[in-house]
């Protein structure tokens, strides 16, 4: 138990670093149980890993407050945080997540335990063991913070109820958003900008949202009540305004609106539909078998565009196949800015049209594929474009933003299509059905290999990297370890296997996430990941080097 882990630290006080590995199985506390995990070998190497577990009703935790598992997430979300707050400055580390409140190992609420995750750096002295130091924490840091974060008597029991309800709305607005025909809602009063592209904090100051009256749209929630804000419809929505009057700020706030946030963060009533992709362009990425030939046919190399590969693509290239890849994974609404879009691949206009004759263009842009996609796919985009004004012909509802504040001008839009023809044809003849391809089960290894994440910038598994720079919608380094995780184990329990194409393994996937939560990930893994989308598991697989796949056509 207890006392005998204090005799056992300081008893090894002075002795080789490596007897720590001795305290590896569970000790017993008063009130949770400690599990030493994983021992590191030496002080260099990775944290050591510790497990407690708390009986949620010993903790006092009223069970309705994780009576779902939306709920037992947000609790979870709450008490990693507050358990955060009170390791501050010891030698225990919990990931407790940023302005997202996500699915994480780290924080499990289940079968009536509470079930908390840390690393700790099991303190040296050179190569010797301090056990002073490993008792201070252990045996004192540790029960001190573990009995002031998790025990609801001593607990802010109204700041944690907020939390968990808060979390509960906006999962609840953003489930109204299908039978409301939206794609997306941005709540009046809502904040979008941040502190810096560095600092999610919200920017204080901040001009709060406000709906247009004409797309305002009131929603009833659990616990608010009636909220108000702006419904973004299925179709088209193009959103303009001049520089720096905050488009791109509201497209980004609609990206992150897949996620739910803290109480506090400004965005808790902004929600996208579950099937958000954001889009982009990412020059010099990998492009294995995809068919691209929507966007792009007759290149000068002769290749073909219905079943397009290079290790090396090109602006537009990249932003065709990442818009065939989400919508072969299942997306159901593209964003797209401008800022971040290959210009060639949006638009063409009535001169260039004249100028360069399209047989010496492989290009067809996007906005003569955009309501094809739509009346086809049953695909919305929502798009940033403030630089031209050709989308306004194929787009349901305009909106301005004009000093960050919001404005239906569709009326204003039609108008001018009207008045001001672009003279431009389109070039497309509608969308084409779409290929499914089905991953070589054997391009991803099973023997769990080593994975770790770089920031959210890339993810190792084993000896190859996946590039995640362009996968926007990626918030928190542990959803890229849960990425990793989460195809290996594909792999390895055959989820691959038997020609499932790529949106079925997908669908697969969200099943079992729905039923085991972090479990479905990875059940053996004793570092930190969070539970990651499908659809960025999909944008992982798409990046993968080693990516090996068959087009189901040739079946
Ligand atoms: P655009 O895409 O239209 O050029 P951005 O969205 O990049 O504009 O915003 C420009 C700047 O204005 C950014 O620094 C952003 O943080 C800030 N900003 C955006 N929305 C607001 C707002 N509602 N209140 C205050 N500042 C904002
Ligand atoms: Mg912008």
């Amino acid at each position: 138990d207890a006392h005998q882990l204090r005799r056992e630290l300081q008893g090894m006080h002075g002795a080789s670093y490596g007897r720590y590995k001795s305290l590896t199985g569970a000790w017993r506390f008063d009130g949770f149980t400690l599990q030493v995990q994983r021992v590191q070998p030496d002080p260099y190497a990775p944290a050591s890993r510790v497990q407690v577990t708390v009986d949620a009703e010993h903790a006092g935790l009223p069970a309705e407050l994780w009576s779902t598992p939306v709920r037992a997430r947000a609790l979870a979300g709450y008490l990693v945080r507050a358990l955060h707050r009170q390791l501050g400055k010891s030698r225990l580390r919990v990931d407790a997540g940023g302005q997202q409140v996500l699915d994480r190992s780290s924080c499990q609420i289940r079968d009536g335990a509470v079930r908390v995750r840390m690393g700790i750096d099991m303190p040296g002295r050179g190569r010797t063991i301090d056990g002073r130091a490993a008792e201070d924490t252990l045996c004192d840091a540790l029960p001190e913070a573990v009995e002031t974060a998790l025990r609801w008597s001593v607990a802010d029991q109204q700041r944690a109820r907020e939390f968990v309800d808060s979390v509960e709305d906006t999962h609840a607005l953003r489930a109204a958003l299908d039978e409301l025909g939206l794609v997306a809602f941005v709540a009046d009063g809502a904040i979008l900008p941040r502190r810096s592209g560095i600092d999610e904090r919200p920017l204080s100051g901040g001009v709060p949202f406000s709906s247009p009256e004409s797309m305002r749209v009131t929603v009833r929630l659990p616990h608010r009540g009636e909220i108000s804000g702006m419904g973004v419809p299925e179709g088209i929505t193009l959103i303009v305004g001049g520089g720096f009057h905050g488009k791109s700020t509201l497209l980004r706030a609609l990206e992150q609106g897949v996620y739910d946030h803290v109480p506090g963060d400004g965005r808790e009533l902004v929600v996208a539909r579950d099937d958000t992709v954001k889009i982009r362009s990412e020059d010099g990425r990998r492009v294995h078998r995809v068919d691209v030939s929507p966007f792009v046919s007759h290149l000068p190399t002769g290749a073909d565009t219905r079943d397009f590969s290079t290790d090396n693509a090109s602006g537009s290239t990249s932003q065709a196949a990442a818009i065939t890849e989400a919508v072969e994974a299942g997306a159901g609404v593209l964003l797209v800015d401008e800022d971040t879009a290959a210009t060639n691949l949006m638009i063409r206009d009535a001169r260039m049209q004249a100028l360069v004759a399209k047989d010496a263009e492989p290009l067809t842009p996007f906005v003569d594929l955009i309501r094809p996609l739509h009346a086809t796919h049953g695909v919305s985009t929502v798009l940033v474009m403030g630089g031209s004004g050709d989308y306004m012909d194929v787009a349901d509802q305009v909106l301005m933003l004009d000093a960050y504040r919001a404005r239906d001008v569709t009326g204003r839009a039609r108008e001018l299509s009207a008045a001001q023809p672009t003279g431009r044809r389109s070039e497309a003849e509608g969308y084409p059905p779409l290929h499914h391809r089905v991953v070589e089960p054997r391009c991803i290894p099973t023997e769990r290999p080593k994975i770790r994440a770089r920031g959210t910038d890339a993810l190792s598994i084993g000896e190859s990297t996946v590039e995640l720079r362009g996968v926007e919608q990626i918030v928190d380094p542990s959803q890229v370890t849960g990425i990793g995780l989460m195809l290996v184990s594909c792999a390895r329990r055959g989820v691959l296997d038997g020609e499932r194409s790529i949106n079925e393994v997908l669908q697969v996937l969200a099943a079992d996430i729905a039923e085991r939560g972090a479990e479905a990930v990875d059940e053996k893994f004793v570092g930190d990941f969070a539970v990651p989308r499908p659809l960025e598991v999909a944008a992982a697989l798409n990046r993968l080097r080693v990516l090996q796949v068959r087009d189901l056509r040739s079946r």
